[in-house]
């Protein structure tokens, strides 16, 4: 048995259309599967209209969380809850096809661990997201090891060991696209096209992206803590130079008082980096402090 895990926050519009498209993409194979959906907090119809689809041909399972956790953390539900032998991942928005999931499985029966789909082509979603969305991978990938491929999202088929390590990892603040990576195993790719939600308007706002960006990178990554040695070394070093500067000049010609605007340049200049400094050691100190507190990642009301 596969199982197909989707997280659905405020999803009632369309929810209805991904079963019915995911039920046609399956076809004769729908024995083989079933479908784990985690209503993340919900607060349109969502979870009525969820019931009302259990009396349908595809066996559905519902994991009811308490409150609205995020994409992240419903994923961890998700794949916590689920038998298969294999879970596939999946929005339920349609962005990402169901007609892909036959040439999934297909490749993971012929022996691939983990089937990631690959966006070939985003012209949906749009230009400045696009890169953006670049940009902030090269500097993760700059930064961090291993690497996440460019244009795969969370739309992928892993095999039983595959989730199993998964969901071992102890750490409650998950980058699921840093983890998939983390976890190592070989890939196989397969390409679609991404098509433009079906219903309903995105999840992410800006704000939320921006602080899944901020996760990604200190999930994985240690370069923003260490940087300010770098900086710090090579600011002492051009303040030593200008001082020995100045130390020469003063004997030679005296003292200078004007120097107003340059001071009070390095003063502010000085300070701010100071800030930024202390702000991305707030950032870690901040996510050691919520992991210390060994909170669960999500709570489940009830399971339906
Ligand atoms: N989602 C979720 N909890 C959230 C945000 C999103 O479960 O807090 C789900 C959402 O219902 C959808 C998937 O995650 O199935 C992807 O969200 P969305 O399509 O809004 O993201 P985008 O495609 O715009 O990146
Ligand atoms: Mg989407």
């Amino acid at each position: 048995m596969i199982t197909i895990v989707c997280p659905c926050y405020n999803e009632g519009d369309v929810i209805e259309t991904f079963v019915s498209r995911l039920i046609g993409a399956l076809g004769s194979e729908l024995s083989d599967f079933e479908l784990v959906c985690i209503n993340d907090g919900s607060t349109d119809n969502t979870l009525p209209k969820l019931l009302a689809l259990k009396e349908g041909p595809l066996p559905l399972r519902i994991i009811d969380l308490s409150r609205r956790f995020g994409k992240e953390a419903a994923l961890a539900a998700g794949l916590d809850h689920a038998n298969g032998e294999a879970v596939i991942v999946i929005d339920a928005d349609l962005q990402d096809p169901p007609e892909l999931i036959p040439k999934l499985v297909a490749t993971w029966r012929e022996g691939n661990k983990v089937v990631v789909a690959r966006r070939s082509d985003r012209s949906a979603d749009t230009l400045m997201k696009r890169q953006l969305a670049r940009a902030f991978y090269r500097l993760h990938n700059l930064i961090s090891k291993p690497g996440i491929p460019l244009d795969v999202g969370d739309f992928r088929l892993l095999d039983r060991e595959v989730v199993d390590v998964l969901c071992k990892l102890p750490e409650r603040q998950r980058f699921m696209k840093g983890l998939f990576s983390w976890i190592g195993f070989e890939y196989a790719v397969v390409d679609y096209v991404r098509e433009k939600r079906a219903s309903g308007r995105t999840k992410f706002s800006w704000w939320r992206l921006w602080n899944l960006g901020l996760e990604g990178i200190t999930s994985f990554s240690t370069a923003p803590l260490r940087v300010w040695t770098y900086v710090g070394f090579l600011i002492s070093t051009v303040a030593f130079i200008y001082g020995g500067y100045i130390v020469v000049r003063t004997l030679a010609y005296g003292v200078d008082a004007p120097g107003y605007a340059s001071l009070l340049t390095t003063v502010l200049f000085l300070g701010g980096v100071q800030l930024i400094s202390l702000g991305v050691i707030g950032e870690y100190i901040g996510r050691i402090y919520m992991e210390s507190k060994g909170r669960p990642i999500y709570v489940v009301r009830r399971e339906l």
